[in-house]
C-alpha cells in the first residue's frame, strides 16, 4: 500500500489527538471520582492506563522477549 494512501485513512490527526485527551480526562475524573466503582468506564480507564504507563512498567525480560525472534529472522 502506498504511503499516500495510509495518510488519507486519519483526515485530522489534530481532531484526533483531541478526542483521545478529552476521552483521557473523562476517564481519569470517573475513576478519580467513584474509588474504581468496577463499571465499563473503570475497565477502560485500567485498559488505557496499562498501555500508556507500560513503557515505565514494563519488565526487561518482556521486551527481550519481543526483540528475539526479530534478531533470529536477521540473522
Ligand atoms: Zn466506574
Amino acid at each position: 500500500m502506498a504511503p499516500q494512501m495510509e495518510r488519507q485513512r486519519i483526515p485530522e490527526p489534530a481532531a484526533d489527538g483531541d478526542i483521545l485527551r478529552e476521552q483521557l480526562e473523562y476517564l481519569i475524573a470517573h475513576a478519580a471520582g467513584t474509588e474504581r466503582c468496577g463499571c465499563a468506564e473503570c475497565q477502560r480507564y485500567l485498559r488505557v492506563r496499562s498501555v500508556l504507563l507500560e513503557i515505565f512498567a514494563a519488565p526487561p525480560r518482556a521486551s527481550v522477549r519481543e526483540i528475539a525472534p526479530r534478531l533470529a529472522i536477521a540473522a
